[in-house]
């Protein structure tokens, strides 16, 4: 599954899947281009050494992107994998939801994806080839109470995935990828807001048929191969990654 002479660039690559994925894709030997809002990229690049570059920025920003863009290219001389990967979670009913909280998920979940992939499929066709893997959630076919903004911008990632498919073959390709519940800072975060964490921990493991959460690794893991050229005939699919969250009928013994 080697990445030799390949170079990734990593959206929300500083901690969490995101994090994973730029160890998992450095130890493959791609070099990794980490993009992150949060300033503790720096220290995943410390660790990682050579072949690595952290860039902070917001990459729901165009004029961000671009220059992120640029610095990755002149620093490994083109971009081969796109991994849109950062994204918020917030907690509303469509009618809780207020514009600026909607257009916040949809611009740091769903429109980042469309500018990175806007700035990076060129620098791919220089180089005669790419893949676009756009990080999406179980979300995007099934849902939960109150998270409207999240699932519906969840759910266009898979629209942009096939978009990108067609209009750019054969040479670059795209995926998404549709994680259940994954042990990161963000999923931390949310059982945070329960007045009872630990209760909400055991549900979520509970809703799995394998009776636990995933670790953001075997997120990573199944990236690095769709980066590889093992991989090469996939184009334009969702692939979930969820311990069987959601397809088991209630009451069923497992
Ligand atoms: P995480 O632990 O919060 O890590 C996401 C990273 O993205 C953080 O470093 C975050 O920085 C960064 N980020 C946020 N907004 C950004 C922006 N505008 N520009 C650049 N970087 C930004 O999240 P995660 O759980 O690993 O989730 C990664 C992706 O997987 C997300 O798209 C999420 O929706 C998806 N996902 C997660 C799960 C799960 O159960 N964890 C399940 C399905 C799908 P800050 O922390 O400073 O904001």
């Amino acid at each position: 599954m080697s990445l030799l002479g390949k170079t990734a660039v990593i959206t929300g690559g500083a901690k969490g899947i995101g994090g994973a994925c730029s160890r998992v894709l450095h130890r493959e030997r791609a070099n990794v281009v980490i993009l992150d809002i949060d300033p503790h990229g720096g220290q995943l690049v410390e660790e990682l050494g050579p072949g690595s570059l952290f860039v902070q920025c917001d990459v729901s920003k165009e004029a961000q992107v671009i220059a992120a863009m640029e610095k990755a290219v002149s620093a490994f001389g083109g971009i081969d994998v796109l991994v849109n990967n950062a994204g918020i979670q917030r907690y509303s009913t469509v009618t809780e939801t207020s514009e600026e909280e909607w257009d916040l998920v949809m611009n740091v979940n769903l429109k980042s994806a469309f500018l990175c992939a806007k700035h990076a499929i060129p620098v791919m066709q220089r180089g005669g080839r790419g893949m676009v893997i756009n990080v999406s959630s179980v979300q995007a076919f099934i849902t939960q109470s109150k998270v409207a903004p999240y699932t519906t911008s969840k759910t266009a990632m898979l629209g942009l995935t096939r978009s990108i498919a067609v209009d750019y073959a054969p040479n670059i390709r795209s995926a998404a990828i549709c994680p259940g519940t994954i042990d990161t800072p963000l999923l931390r975060d949310a059982f945070l807001l329960s007045p009872d964490p630990e209760a909400v921990y055991q549900e979520c493991v509970d809703m799995h048929l394998v009776k636990r959460i995933g670790l953001p690794e075997e997120v990573a893991e199944l990236i690095a191969f769709l980066s590889s050229d093992k991989a090469t005939f996939v184009t334009g699919q969702a692939f979930r990654i969820d311990g069987g969250l959601g397809i088991g009928i209630g009451g069923s013994k497992q």
